[in-house]
């Protein structure tokens, strides 16, 4: 029996389906899961309508306590949370445990926000006129989530959307429906009218094309790779949707002459490696100053080499697998594509194989590459980390600098002066000071520049910006 879609409060199995399999042990399914139609998306967005009128306008202690009911349902359910997002995705089950928590946070801080959502009243330049600007919920939204955070990603779009007020119909990614999944089940109880919330699985090209070209959907929050970012977001515009991108990056992480040897080491390994490279956030760019290179490089080898890749449920694991078959051919492949524009693969870059087959790969950490080369321009999403070495802070932000990409940025130094600088001066939109590029908190906006996002600021109370549009009201006094 697979598990089925939610729409209008109640379950649905689709003719299709697909078996969700765990990259750590290729034997072990997951789950059986759905695969939608345009015909669910269409049941879906309709419900969504039928329920927005009642939904927007409930007082907000509903939305609040039940908010707050399936945050707390989350958090207590962590540990088997964070163990099925281990299984279906690959991240280590510490790792995952720690993303199952957030996610319960996100929803218990939306809870307390619905109950803040401020408007404004400022003077008219007109005498005897009174100006209000308040806020209203954008209507049925849209919700396209990745793979590399399940149960995150989906919850920091959800909790906003419904604290504000909308109605939505999520579509996860295809490779790991089951935290989406198991996060509708526990939504399904918490009291929420049926049609405020929709989950129809499946896979991109017809659920997810379906749900952003649908009449009934006001806006689509979207996160995901800039190639189908770009393509959602021309067919926003063009059908007056509003719309909010979250995308890849190219992150580099600049290592100064000054900084504390071990923590830089300690830093990139965690950024660059850590969720196996597949986080938008990862540092894939070290750029090192020439003074501190020789020590970095050999100790940095020493850590990386260090790392203990295995199945992702076993204690001791630092790095889980890669996500799928055609990620790590594509990991693989930039390996390849890194030597043969001059490149040296100093440690990792080969297929591993373990007890249980997966796919397992050793972290690849490539030295002698240019800004230029692919390798520093593209993304990879996965772990695999290019060093570049440069004379000095100023060719180190210059070459920071010098991508397509603007979502996270890190270096390591000692000296407050280029910290400041860099804080100014990084194209990003997340700036780490001797901090790995990949640890953010829940509370705060989380957002880039440049080809890595488009639209407002995703997280906290910044979230108002999407999830509502606002009203300017004149009032003859
Ligand atoms: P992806 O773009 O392949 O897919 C993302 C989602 O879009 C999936 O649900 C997919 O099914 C759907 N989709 C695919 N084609 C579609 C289409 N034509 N129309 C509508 N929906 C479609 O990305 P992915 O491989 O799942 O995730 C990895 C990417 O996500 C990386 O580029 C990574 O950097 C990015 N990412 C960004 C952030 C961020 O907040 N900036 C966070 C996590 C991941």
């Amino acid at each position: 029996m697979s598990h089925a879609h939610y729409i209008a409060g109640e379950w649905l199995v689709g003719s299709a389906s697909a078996p969700n399999l765990n990259p750590s042990n290729l034997a072990d399914v997951v789950g059986e899961y759905a695969l939608g139609d345009a015909t669910h998306v269409d049941a879906a967005v309709t419900a969504a309508r039928a329920a927005f009128p009642a939904w927007s306008t409930s007082g907000v202690q509903l939305r609040a306590d039940a908010l707050d009911k399936i945050g707390s349902e989350i958090l207590a359910r962590g540990e088997e949370l964070g163990r099925l997002l281990a299984r279906e995705e690959g991240k280590t089950l510490p790792e995952a445990m720690g993303e199952a928590t957030r996610a319960g946070q996100i929803f218990k801080f939306f809870a307390g926000e619905c109950l803040r959502l401020a408007g404004e009243t400022l003077p008219s330049v007109r005498p005897g006129i009174g100006v209000d600007i308040t806020r209203e919920p954008l209507g049925v939204i849209g919700l396209i989530t990745p793979w590399n955070f399940p149960i995150a990603i989906p919850a920091w779009k959800i909790a906003p959307a419904l604290a504000y007020g909308n109605c939505v119909v999520i579509k996860p990614a295809d490779l790991v429906p089951g935290c989406a999944w198991a996060l509708a089940e526990i939504i399904s109880r918490s009291g929420i009218p049926p049609g405020v919330f929709n989950l129809v699985m499946g896979q991109g090209r017809s659920v997810g094309e379906a749900l952003v070209n649908h009449p009934g959907v006001d806006g689509i929050s979207f996160t995901g790779s800039q190639g189908v970012g770009q393509r959602i977001a021309a067919t926003c515009v063009a059908q007056h949707k509003k719309v909010q991108l979250e995308m890849g990056g190219k992150n580099p992480q600049v290592v100064l002459d000054d900084a504390d040897l071990k923590q830089a080491v300690e830093l990139c390994a965690q950024s660059a490696f850590f969720s196996t490279g597949q986080r938008c956030t990862a540092s894939s760019r070290l750029i090192v100053t020439q003074g501190i290179y020789p020590a970095f490089i050999e100790a940095l080898q020493a850590r990386v080499a260090a790392l203990k890749v295995d199945n992702a449920l076993m204690a001791g694991t630092d790095i889980g697998p890669v996500v799928s078959e055609a990620q790590l051919a594509q990991d693989l492949s930039y390996v390849a594509i890194a030597q043969s524009e001059g490149g040296t693969l100093l440690c990792g870059g080969q297929r591993l194989q373990r007890e249980t087959e997966g796919f397992y790969m050793a972290p690849a950490l490539i030295t002698d590459t240019t800004p230029g080369m692919r390798i520093n321009r593209e993304e990879v999403f996965g772990p695999v980390a290019s060093v570049i070495r440069v004379k000095d802070y100023e060719e180190a932000l210059a070459v920071a600098n010098d991508t397509p990409s603007g979502l996270s940025a890190g270096i390591a130094t000692s000296s407050l002066k280029h910290a400041s600088h860099f804080k100014r001066h990084a194209q990003v939109g997340m700036v780490m000071v001797n901090l790995p590029t990949a640890g953010v908190d829940y509370h705060v906006p989380f957002g880039g520049r440049k080809g890595s996002s488009y639209g407002a600021r995703e997280q906290g109370r910044y979230a108002a910006e999407f999830f509502t549009t606002v009203k300017t009201a004149y009032t003859l006094a």
